[in-house]
Order: C-alpha cells, then structure tokens, then sequence
C-alpha cells in the first residue's frame, strides 16, 4: 500500500500477501509468523520489530483476560503475550456461559488483530464514491472533515444547517458487538430518531415472537432436556459455541433424542436421531398439525395450560376448525403424517423435559413471526417453560449505572417511518410492516430512501462494525443508497466493502486492544464478564470510546450553534433564563429608576443550557472508569478485581467456583442454578402464555398463528428456491478476510442436487453463476443428494467486492447479491429464502 495519497486503492502486490499466506500455512493456526504480514511499508507505521513473531514460547509472558469478539457468543479467553505481541489466546475456564471453550473461530481471533489488511489509519475519500481511493490523515484531519466536510463531500455543520438543525437528516446503523453500547451513546446524545442495528436482518421475528407469546426469549436446557427438536437451527454445522457442545455431547452422551427438521442433510441432520426434510418456509404448518395432535389426543399438559394460558379455547378452535391435521401438514411440507403423529407425541411423552429449540437464526420465510409464536405455544403446551429442562429465562445479575446523554432537540423529526394514509381498523399502520421495533426494518429503510418516500431529507450515515453491502439483500440497491448519501462515516477494523463507500473512516482498534462495556449475561448460571485490553492499540486505531471523545470534542460546540439558530424550545430556554427578576409591586426598589439587573447573563444562559447538549459528556470517562463504577456501585472493590483478573464475577464464586475434571468446572452448585425464576410460569405481563392477542389484530397481525394460502412459495419452472446459511468458522462477512479461518473454508460452493447437476452437466467445482431479478454471482458447484432437486444452498459471507480484502476479494459467491429484497410483513424482517434462482455453468 502506498504511503499517504492514494492509501486504499489496492496497488498492492497480492504476490506480498501470498508469501504471507506460505508462511502461515508452514506454522499453523496457533503460530502465526507475523513478520511476514508486516512486510512493506505499513510496517514503519506500526512499531511492530520486524522480529516479532506470534509463535508461542516458553518463557515468561503477561495473562489477560478478555472476551471474544469473533462471534455473537461472547466466550471467554486468557490472551497470552509475549514481548508485547499476542502469541496465543487459551480459553478460561471460569466464565459459565463459555465452559472452558474457545472455538477455531475463537482462536483465530490472533488474526484479526495482524491482519495486514486492518484499517491502520483515518482517512478521508479522494475518489469517487465507493472507488475506494482515500488519502491518509490524522484524526484532527479526520473530524475536521466530518465537522467542515471536503471539496469532494459536505460535512454535518453544512447538512445541518440546511437541515435547519433536523438531527434525523443522519442515520445511525450498527452491527452486533460489546461496544455497540457507547456507539449508541453518540446516537442518542446527537438526538436522531433513525436508528437501524442488525435485527431485522438477524434474529428479530424470532425474539420479538417469543417475547409477546411467553415474555422473553429463552435459553433452552439442553443439559437437561429429554427431547429435542430442532428445527431452523443447525447447531452441528452453523454455529459451534459450548450450547452446540451441550447438544451432541451432554444431551446426546445421555441418550436425550434429538429430532432434526432441516430442508438440507445438515451436519446436525447426520447427528440427530430423526430427520425430517421439510419444504424450505413451511415450518409453521408442521408446529401447526404438531400442535393439532396433541389437542385432538388430549395430551397436552392441561393443568399448565388452564392455569398458564390465555385465550387457549380460541385457539384451541382455531387449530381444529381449521383442521391442521398431520395428512393436511403432509402436502405442505412434505413430512409423512406418520412422523408428524410420533414427535408430537414423543415431545409430550417427554414434557416438560422437552424443548422445542427457539432457533438462532435471521426471517427465512413470511411466515417467520407467526412460526415462532406457534412454537413457543406447543413448547408451552407440555408445560416446559421457566423449568429444568425446558425453556428457562435465568436470572440476570444486576450492573450499576453510569451518565448518558438525551438531549430533546425541538427540530428533529420522528422516525423515517411511512404511516399508511388512511388506516383502516385491523390493518397495518405502516406501509411497510405493522410493527415498527427499536432497531428498525432496515431492509425497507433502505428501499424507502431510495425510492424518496422518507418525509424528510435523510443526508449522512454513521456506520459501525457494520456491513450493510454485504448483509442485506439486493446488493444493488444498497451500492445504491451509499452512493446517495451525501456523507458516510464507517467505524471499523477492516476494509469492508461498505467501507468502500465511506467518506471518512475511522479505524476501530480490534477487540484484542480494548476494553469494552462490562456486561451481564443471564442464564441458569448467571455471571458479569469483562473485557479486558490485552495490548495497546495498533497502528493509529483508537477504541469506539476514544475515537466519540474526539469526534464530540471537535463538533459538539459548531453543532450547538446550529441548534441554537433553529431550536426554538432552546431559544425560548435562553430568553427566559436572561430575563429581568420579576420585582414584587410593593418592593422599596420600585422607587428606584435603576434598571433591574438579569438573573443570569446570555453567556451564563448558554452555559448552563449547553450542558444539557454537550456532546462530549458520555466520553468524558475511559472505558474502565464507566466499567468500574458500575460494578463497584454494586458489587464493592471485589467484583472490580475479579473482572481484571479473571474477566468474570458473579457473586460467591470463590465459593462455588471448582475444577470437577480436566476439563469440566463447577460454576455454581446444583440447588442454587436459576432453572426457575417465575414459578414456572411464562415472563409476560399477565404471567401467561398468550394465545390470542387482540393488540396485534389491531396492527393486521393475525392474533393467533394460523396457515395462509401467500405463505406458498412457488419455485418457477425451470428455477430452483435459493437458500442461504452459516458456517461455523465464518461469522457473517466480519471474518470473510481471516486468512487462519480461510485453511478451514476456502470458498463457498453452491449445493445442487446431484441429478439435476447431471442433467446440467454441471460436476463438481464448475464455476456456475446463480442469477435472479436482482442480481448474478459465481461461485463453484457441489453437486449432492443433500438438497431437494428445486433447491440450491450456499453459506453467506463470501464474494466481497473490497479489493483491500486481500483474501476476501472474489472469493467465493455473495448471495445477497441475489436474493430478493423481501421483508416479512410484521416487523419488516428482511426474509431471505423468498428468491427464485437460475443456474448456468460458465
Ligand atoms: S463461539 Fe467461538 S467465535 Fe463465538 S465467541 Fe465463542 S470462541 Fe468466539
């Protein structure tokens, strides 16, 4: 890469990272040689001696505790480091979510923190939009140009201003991860109403579902469950964390049965006891017939349910009348009414030891709300919630807390949310979905800017640890909608491909050279967990709390001048605080000609007002100091050392904490785990499992899961039905560049059922192109007898177009290139198997 100038546009030699990729091959996944990765200029920037090396040694090395970052789980790891350089990261034993676990994607954490393509520096784009040429600059020259904008882009105070001081005019949108926290803090001191996060495009319908039907969304008892079915989740193959381990070796050691619903031979179809290959998108109507047997069979648990439900007779009704029969589920999904009749009855044999898995995974189908709404009540119809083996909420040890800002600024609009003109009773109220969440439907988002239906002019967006041009559907349109914002901001570790679109980038420091928000996790053995910096920051790269410091610190004060201009709540504010002490009739200084002094001066006003908007006031503490108050404030001087030392804390663990093998642990004693924290009873207001809910049929949600003819998805003639998954060593496209997890996948492969390859003439590892109404990519075909003949599968994460992405480049086929922009009709759920494809070998 070349020094200042042109820094992004890759002049680089690939040959360079070749060698590099030689090297790595030649020590393995725990020994990187870093010296390689260094090689050519970036090294003068880093500070890294060029004889550092990650090989692990022997002598002495520092401890720290932290948290991974490479996936949603959040396992817990000691870092050793040697000299300053990261050599190896060890699971720790003590935190009880992660047992002693730190999987491939966990240990290839080492690589994000030296991989040569990390964001090193600001800069600031010199190109066109999303050429991806960008000079480097200094942080100074970094927020003076989001403040004052470039002769290529304009920068907020312009925006604002002629925004007349609407904050909404910017958008904020986030990925998952610990320092999503203070991030937000920026958003809502800034005070814009347009929030996205990654939700809607992940597990929104799934929590929001579980969350109105029983309070919450559950963990499930694996450890003791009985009978499992899993349908949606493919624990085996998609994600391996330590619940993954529960399933296939606790549960399964045990001889608990294991029912796998799955359209594809999955790994975890291979591992389980039964599997049922459904239609892709039909799950509902078998929970449906499911639910259907046991009603008509009277062998639901119907104590539980005469005290735990609400509004049961109607659904009851419901399910009969429209007679969800096993023979009727059969022509929907395809699985024998035979074997629809023995899990739902095994299931409640087993009940309440049974759990029908939640799932962990984004809206595949339409019908995705109303799926999980039907599955939390049959989970609820053996009476398995809130109990050992079941479904449990588990407790969740309380944090203290600590200063934040929400400043009300008069001329910010609501929400970019289209409402329908005339409602009419029991429909939508949005055009879009009938539920707007917290974190937003950001695939219609997306749609509504670009089509300008938005109500106001939305202008700039801030973006972080996120990639939208890789994670959202019709990669087109969001190419689109980044070209037409005005100013893009990207907080990040790598060169994404939506980082390509950036006008200014601010270079995150890895999760391995920060300390991130501490954070409660619930569960049967609930614990606090910390992570701790394991070394400074690299390159230039500054931790989410240092890098709001300065930008607040650079813009809070012109951006105040803004508001003071427009805001005319703050002007009324200002005019009364100056004005004159009001002096009673009779008083002796009515004599007095003398005028009457103000209470206050305009510039004392100001002052004090100002603090109510001061930007800066969330990051005016480190990380560890907010981190230390909270715990402190709660748990004493102990906890605080605990979460330094060991990164976990929960309350007598010196006590219950022990080794009980090599690598089992004791992390609290059986009679004080929180399998129970409501009576067995669901966690939603009325303390019941709702049924039937009134409220939704207010917003043209169905208020019962039913069957509907559109949740029928026709694969056209000569098509086949995309779908699209994970794969355990990638998370999403965040780990798409990691040239560790690259020894483990390559590439992605679309899987083609082996006979209608044949016909095709298509073998295996022929370059095919999958092409629909949005888009084509190319990737290699896998030709098997794992996939229905209308069916094609391929793992998301691959194909990106950054060609700072030395590994990632190319590699590989995108499949949000292809798939449609669908969005499930209640929350706005970008629904991801919904897309006709074609297939052509090339
Ligand atoms: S499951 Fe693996 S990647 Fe995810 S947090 Fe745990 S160790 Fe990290």
């Amino acid at each position: 890469m070349k020094k200042g100038g042109v820094f992004m546009q890759v002049e680089v030699s690939r040959r360079r990272f070749l060698q590099g990729t030689i090297a790595m091959s030649v020590v393995g996944s725990s020994a990187i040689s870093a010296t390689n990765l260094f090689a050519s200029s970036e090294k003068s920037h880093s500070g890294v001696p060029e004889s550092i090396t990650t090989k692990t040694g022997t002598g002495e090395a520092k401890e720290v505790a932290t948290l991974c970052e490479m996936c949603v789980n959040k396992c817990a790891a000691i870092a050793r480091v040697e000299n300053g350089v990261v050599t190896k990261l060890n699971p720790n034993p003590m935190f009880p979510k992660s047992k002693n676990m730190l999987c491939p994607r966990g240990n290839a954490g080492i690589q994000a923190l030296y991989d040569p393509d990390r964001l090193k520096f600001p800069m600031i784009r010199v190109g066109e939009k999303g050429e991806g040429k960008f000079k480097r600059v200094s942080w100074e020259e970094a927020y003076e140009a989001i403040l004052n904008g470039t002769d290529k882009f304009p920068g907020m105070a312009k925006i604002l201003e002629e925004e007349e001081d609407n904050r909404s005019t910017f958008l904020f949108c986030a990925g998952e991860g610990m320092a999503e926290h203070t991030y937000k803090q920026f958003y809502s001191a800034f005070g814009s109403s347009n929030w996205l996060n990654h939700a809607s495009i992940c597990l929104q319908t799934v929590s929001s579902a579980y969350g109105v039907t029983i309070g919450g969304y559950p963990q499930a008892d694996l450890d003791n469950a009985e009978y499992i079915v899993m349908g949606g989740a493919n624990r085996a193959e998609a994600i391996v964390t330590p619940d993954t381990m529960d399933v296939f070796k606790r549960t399964k050691g045990r001889g608990a049965k294991l029912v796998c619903i799955d359209p594809r031979f999955t790994n975890t179809a291979a591992k389980s006891d039964k599997w049922l290959a459904i239609k892709p998108g039909t799950d509902l109507a078998l929970v449906l017939s499911l639910t259907y047997v046991v009603i008509n069979e009277d062998i639901y648990n119907k104590a539980y349910v005469e005290e735990n439900f609400n509004g049961f007779d109607e659904y009851k009704k419901s399910v009969l009348d429209n007679k969800y029969t096993p023979e009727w589920a059969e022509k929907i999904t395809g699985i024998k009414a035979k074997d629809i009749y023995e899990v739902a009855r095994e299931f409640m044999a087993h009940a309440p030891r049974s759990v029908y898995y939640p799932g962990r995974r984004s809206t595949f189908a339409k019908s995705d709300f109303q799926l999980r709404r039907a599955m939390a009540i049959f989970q609820g119809l053996g009476g398995g919630i809130d109990t050992k083996g079941g479904l449990i909420f588990g407790k969740k040890l309380k944090l203290g807390k600590h200063a934040g800002l929400e400043p009300l600024y008069a001329q910010a609009e609501a929400r970019a949310v289209e409402k329908v003109k005339k409602r009419i009773k029991g429909e939508a109220p949005y055009t879009d979905c009938s539920i707007v969440s917290g974190g937003g439907s950001w695939l219609t988002w997306r749609n509504r800017f670009l089509e300008g239906r938005m109500g106001y002019k939305v202008r700039g967006m801030f973006v972080y640890k996120h990639n939208p041009m890789m994670n959202m559907p019709n990669t087109k349109k969001t190419a689109e909608m980044l070209k037409k914002m005005e100013l893009v901001i990207t907080i990040d570790t790598m060169p994404s491909d939506t980082v390509m679109y950036a006008d200014v980038v601010l270079p995150e420091a890895t999760y391995l050279e920060r300390t991130d928000p501490v954070k409660t996790f619930g569960g049967i053995e609930p614990s606090i967990a910390q992570r701790n910096k394991v070394i400074d920051p690299m390159f230039e790269t500054r931790p989410v709390m240092e890098i709001m410091k300065g930008l607040t610190e650079k813009i809070s004060k012109p951006l105040w001048e803004i508001t003071k201009k427009y805001d005319e709540d703050v002007q009324d504010e200002l005019a009364e605080a100056v004005k004159p002490a009001k002096v009673p009739e009779n008083s002796e200084s009515n004599a007095t000609t003398a005028p009457v002094e103000p209470v206050k001066t305009v510039a004392e006003a100001e002052a004090e007002l100002y603090e109510e908007f001061d930007l800066t006031i969330p990051f005016r503490h480190t990380q560890e100091e907010v981190n230390e108050h909270m715990v402190k404030s709660v748990y004493g001087e102990e906890a605080v050392k605990s979460l330094h030392e060991h990164g976990v804390f929960y309350p007598d663990m010196d006590k219950y904490y022990k080794a009980t093998s090599v690598n089992e642990h004791q992390y609290y004693p059986e009679n004080k785990k929180y399998y129970s924290v409501n009576g067995g009873k669901p966690k939603t207001r009325s303390k019941k499992v709702e049924c039937n809910i009134a409220n939704l049929a207010k917003k043209g949600v169905d208020p019962m899961p039913v069957w509907r003819d559109e949740y029928n998805f026709k694969v056209e003639e000569g098509k086949f039905r995309l779908l699209t998954g994970r794969h355990a060593q990638f998370t999403q496209s965040g780990t798409s560049n990691n040239a560790v997890l690259r020894d483990l996948i390559m590439e992605n492969y679309v899987w083609i059922n082996r006979r209608v390859a044949e016909k095709k003439g298509i073998k295996f590892g022929d370059r095919v192109e999958i092409s629909s109404k949005v888009g084509s990519t190319q990737l290699k075909a896998y030709p098997t007898e794992k996939v229905a003949p209308d069916t094609l599968f391929f793992v998301h994460g691959f194909g990106e177009e950054s060609e700072a992405l030395t590994w990632a480049y190319k590699n590989g086929g995108n499949d949000n290139a292809v798939i449609e922009d669908v969005a499930e009709p209640v929350y706005g759920a970008a629904s991801m198997h919904e897309t006709n494809v074609e297939i052509r070998k090339v």
